[in-house]
């Protein structure tokens, strides 16, 4: 595609990374076939190709509106219009660039601008959410039906002694999770523990930074990435590992993420590359453990009653089309003995996307009918997943337990 983009912009490095990536797309539309708000809304500019087109228009000096502003807002950065393009576009480098421009040119209404400074204070402060949490359990049973839903149970309490191990990786624990679901993380150790691998964990817990990126509060998003950045290089200096690993694939592909964010920081660009390329899905490790060594896949499905039940795994876009791993943690879940049932559109998303389920609260529910209604038409006895926001989300409309894989295999 032909750009003229305006110079000023043109000769920053943002503006050259989004003059190329303007340039790779050759608006054939094919993107827009696997689009969940296209398919949902049927408008052009609602779909990867229109939104593409409404960003070069700004970067090419047309005045940006709130129309725009909230076109782009409606994209739940779910990737998959990336997955299905021909000729390589990287669609969510560009969205990022074009998101920042237009909320420089059009403001926000307060009521939006309140709304996303309330999430990031509430999801960035332990304490606050963990009281609001806890409160929220508390009242739930007094609570009206709808406002219920959000609130998710206390999960089941697992215990876990420490042992050590040549084989070492970095578990981050991130922000919401350890007050949500400590259990996830105290499964994805005992499930190393199994494999011989030892998970050391920082001193304190951050968010990888993607709430506020996302809620355009960039500033912030970069001060947090930088100081985990520090705060890792720093443990590893001491303790060498072989992977840094989360088990939130929305928080995984977020520290994937380092490298480009700060390519153009020349006093960080090598250690985020350095951690970025350190970060590993926690199923790719199990997975090359187990193929490489039976003795070690007899250790995993060893203690562990192989269950008779059905599970449909629902693969979050972060995982799928962010981290680009396509089937990868359900081969290790039917090696362990479970039966898996393929439902239909598993490429779409489930409608959580970190905090769209708040913000686009409508096309948010729309999307997570669809994927229950394909996913019950399979009667599993659970549904497992690997990112903890879809793990809430769908849960919040199914009474068919949802669980994190790695809970699957303790
Ligand atoms: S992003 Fe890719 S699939 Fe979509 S219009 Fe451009 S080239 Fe075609
Ligand atoms: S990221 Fe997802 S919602 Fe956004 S344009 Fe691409 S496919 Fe559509």
């Amino acid at each position: 595609m032909q750009t003229n983009i305006i110079s000023d912009f043109l000769h920053t490095p943002e503006g050259k990374q989004a003059n190329e990536i303007l340039r790779s797309c050759v608006h054939c539309g094919f993107c827009n076939a696997t689009c969940p708000t296209y398919q949902l809304l049927g408008d052009e500019l609602d779909g990867p190709r229109g939104r593409i087109y409404l960003i070069k228009q700004t970067l090419e000096g047309k005045t940006p509106s709130r129309k725009t502003q909230l076109h782009l807002d409606r994209c739940l950065t779910c990737r998959n219009c990336e997955t299905t393009c021909p000729s390589g576009v990287n669609y969510s480098q560009l969205l990022d660039i074009g998101r920042t421009v237009i909320n420089q040119k059009v403001s926000r209404s307060p009521a939006q601008r309140l709304l996303q400074f309330s999430l990031r204070k509430l999801f960035l402060s332990r304490f606050s959410f963990s009281l609001l949490l806890k409160t929220g359990q508390l009242f739930k049973p007094v609570l009206p039906a709808k406002l219920k839903q959000s609130i998710p149970d206390k999960p089941e309490k697992l215990h876990y002694k420490k042992k050590s191990h040549s084989r070492k990786i970095l578990l981050i624990a991130g922000c919401v999770q350890p007050s949500l679901q400590p259990q996830i993380d105290t499964a994805a150790k005992i499930v190393f523990d199994k494999l011989a691998i030892e998970c050391i964990e920082p001193a304190s817990t951050s968010c990888c930074g993607s709430l506020s990126h996302h809620l355009n509060a960039e500033n912030e998003a970069i001060s947090i990435i930088k100081n985990n950045i520090n705060n890792w290089l720093n443990i590893i200096k001491t303790n060498p590992v072989e992977a840094i690993c989360m088990t939130a694939t929305g928080c995984g592909v977020a520290i994937k993420e380092y490298q480009q964010l700060l390519a153009n920081d020349k006093n960080y660009a090598d250690k985020a590359k350095k951690i970025s390329d350190l970060y590993k899905e926690p199923a790719e490790i199990i997975a090359s453990t187990i193929n490489s060594d039976q003795q070690a896949l007899k250790q995993l499905a060893r203690n562990r009653p192989i269950t008779d039940k059905t599970i449909a795994f629902h693969p979050p876009c972060t995982l799928q089309h962010g981290l680009q791993h396509k089937n990868l943690i359900e081969p290790i879940l039917e090696q362990c003995g479970f039966t898996l049932t393929s439902f239909n559109d598993s490429h779409l998303c489930c409608g959580s996307a970190g905090t769209y389920s708040i913000t686009q609260k409508k096309l948010s529910q729309q999307l997570l009918s669809n994927k229950l209604s394909n996913i019950n038409k399979t009667k599993p006895d659970i549904i497992g997943t690997a990112n903890i926001g879809c793990q809430l989300h769908l849960q919040s409309g199914t009474s068919t337990p949802v669980k994190h894989w790695l809970e699957l295999l303790i």
